[in-house]
């Protein structure tokens, strides 16, 4: 999508601190971080919402998670860490490519 934020990061338009990349999603430092460690996680293929999901990108979102859970040690969160889908409005999400917030670093208060 032309004026998506996220898609400029994954073509390389906008610089971004990569920490992983595949052929299907891309993981990268969050600019305003809420935690030690706020990475970023999204599917090169642009879709906003969960509702957009269909069995294909059901299966990304599961090969999404199984990855980030392989990848615990290499993004520093042996010790734990929490995934967060901002949807619409109420939940305050600003950037409208679906994206999957990886919180960790340090203990973390509920409610973040
Ligand atoms: P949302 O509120 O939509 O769930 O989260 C969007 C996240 O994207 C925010 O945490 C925000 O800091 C981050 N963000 C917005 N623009 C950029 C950017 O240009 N680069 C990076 N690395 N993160 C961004
Ligand atoms: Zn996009």
């Amino acid at each position: 999508m032309n004026d998506c934020i996220f898609c400029k990061i994954i073509a390389g338009e906008i610089p971004s601190a990569k920490v992983y990349e595949d052929d299907e999603i891309l993981i990268f430092k969050d600019i305003a971080p809420i935690a030690k460690i706020h990475l970023l996680c999204v599917p090169k293929e642009h879709f906003a919402y969960l509702s957009d999901v269909t069995a294909e990108r059901a299966a990304l979102l599961g090969r999404t998670l199984e990855k980030i859970g392989k990848l615990r040690s290499r993004l520093g969160l042996d010790d734990g860490y929490r995934l967060v889908i901002n949807q619409g409005e109420n939940a305050g999400q600003t950037v409208h490519h679906l994206h999957i917030h990886i919180l960790g670093g340090e203990p973390l208060p509920w409610g973040n």
